[in-house]
């Protein structure tokens, strides 16, 4: 990869073959400790050639939406990583507060993270103080690598403990690399940035005008989802709890802790709360729809269990459940998921009785 010897002057351009002569000639005549002294040759440009073979495309500017007073999301058309989005499949929250930007969840890649870092800057001169990450699921922080590598190590990256020892764990790595093949590499030179900061359900964070107020009921989504509440704005960011119009990952989650959780998100948010997913729109009725969908799937397995029938009869039933048939057309991912989402309530009805 590093075979060409090209030479740059100190600003970082490529040497003309007349500078280069140039600099041989005093070179010739000074001996070799002019080296360097105007010319540095090839080792930045190995460098460089290596990042630009092994580092993914940049990922194209999407334009913030506002929400509200202070919050603005980076909003993901996709639901699934392919090679043609390059990942850009979770939606990334930012807040402008009196005291800087604040991210919740990074995207799927260094380059997503990169053109968010573009998009706030597009908002506000402030820089980013505080980063959060709902989960352990890649393209929720593998962003984090943009920002640590623009702020700095001592950027603090929030999130539950639990999440962060998966993602130093092996869940880290594997997310990095299944994320490279989903996206035919578009996503290569992300590294993984876990969190370096620990929270817990109750605490409050100040950032001039604004409080984020964490929330964690337990497993739901997976063992450790954080729901970060924005105060003064009645917005909960509800990571994958909750989707608009996709079906959400059950492998390592609850059905009756989703429930429970949900109860929980709601009597704290009330009726007038903006539940934002990290896959599609923000709604004020997300965790009643989306709730009411996964009873449909939940329900009727628990009763195909219980009345001693086959797991295909429960897939049967939760076909043929209201709540279910009526958003199976829309909704994205249902065809390939609903057979193994059914099996893991079943067996979650099953692990629920004894
Ligand atoms: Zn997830």
């Amino acid at each position: 990869m590093c075979i060409r010897p090209v030479f740059f002057d100190l600003d970082g351009k490529v040497a003309t073959r007349r500078q280069i002569l140039a600099h041989l000639g005093r070179m010739s005549a000074v001996g070799v400790t002019g080296l360097g002294l105007s010319l540095v040759p090839m080792v930045r440009t190995c460098a460089g050639e290596v990042v630009d073979f092994i580092g993914g495309p940049p990922v194209a500017d999407i334009a913030p939406r506002q929400l509200s007073k202070h919050v603005w999301m980076i909003y993901a058309q996709d639901a699934f990583p392919t090679a043609e989005n390059h990942g850009m499949m979770a939606n990334i929250l930012f807040v402008v507060t009196g005291k800087g930007v604040v991210v919740v969840d990074t995207g799927a890649s260094l380059q997503i993270g990169q053109m968010a870092l573009r998009m706030i800057k597009k908002i506000t001169p402030q820089p980013v103080v505080a980063v959060f990450n709902s989960h352990f699921h890649g393209d929720h922080w593998l962003g984090n690598h943009a920002f640590g590598e623009a702020l700095g190590p001592q950027l603090p990256i929030y999130s539950l403990d639990y999440t962060t020892a998966q993602i130093n764990g092996h869940e880290g790595d594997l997310w990095r690399s299944l994320m490279e093949r989903w996206t035919n590499q578009s996503t290569m030179g992300t590294q993984v940035t876990p969190p370096n900061k620990s929270t817990s359900h109750g605490q409050e964070f100040r950032f001039g005008d604004v409080t984020l107020k964490m929330h964690f009921y337990g497993q739901a989504h997976t063992k450790g989802d954080l729901s970060v509440e924005i105060v003064e704005d009645k917005v909960f960011h509800v990571g994958d709890l909750a989707m608009e119009n996709r079906i959400a990952n059950i492998d390592d989650g609850s059905y009756p802790g989703t429930f429970n959780y949900f109860d929980k998100l709601q009597q704290s948010g009330g009726s007038d709360a903006l539940w934002v997913p990290c896959h599609g729109n923000p709604r004020k009725d997300l965790l009643a729809t989306y709730g009411t969908f996964l009873k449909g799937i939940w329900e009727p397995s628990v009763q195909a269990f219980k009345n001693d029938m086959p797991i295909e009869k429960a897939k049967a039933l939760v076909l043929q459940d209201p709540r279910v048939a009526s958003r199976a057309k829309s909704m994205l991912g249902f065809d390939q998921n609903i057979g193994k989402y059914t099996s893991l309530a079943y067996l979650e009805a099953e692990r629920e009785t004894f």
